[in-house]
């Protein structure tokens, strides 16, 4: 049995402190509003999406340290991704917190500080939000680019 503080390792500490990709986009082709009622945390991201890859990333909001690490986090991973690999590692990250604690989970990189969420159901919603922000995001359609 694992206590609370697994749960704040020192990358999800470091990603609370100084978030990656904290700002507004400009010029984003898909934003998404995501909201956790059970902890409070929101966020809105934002993508610019060009030819079928993330080129930019951005997040603002506040919530637990978990959500806005896993945010950061998120951002951080998806950089730079073609959409088809977006949706493959938002699988894979869902796969990660909904597995149950005492199965082995597959490596994810930093992302894997996240795992410990399994232990405490209420903060699987803090982890995953963004990626459902992200999921929302990307299943709109794009707003027109003006350049
Ligand atoms: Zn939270």
């Amino acid at each position: 049995m694992s206590d609370l503080s697994d749960l704040y390792q020192e990358v999800i500490l470091d990603h609370n402190r100084r978030p990656r990709n904290f700002h507004a986009l400009e010029n984003a082709s898909h934003t998404a509003d995501g909201h956790n009622p059970l902890c409070g945390d929101r966020l809105r991201l934002y993508l610019k999406v060009e030819d079928g890859i993330i080129r930019d990333v951005g997040f603002e909001g506040a919530g637990c340290a978990i959500s806005k690490a896993s945010a950061s986090m998120m951002t951080d991973a998806i950089k730079g991704r073609t959409v088809t690999e977006v949706d493959a590692l938002f699988q894979r990250f869902h796969q990660m917190v909904t597995t149950p604690p005492e199965c082995p989970v597959e490596d994810m990189g930093k992302l894997s500080s996240l795992a410990g969420v399994r232990e405490f159901p209420v903060r699987v919603k803090c982890a995953s939000l963004a990626w459902h922000t992200l999921k929302a995001a990307m299943s709109q359609t794009p707003r027109v680019s003006t350049e």
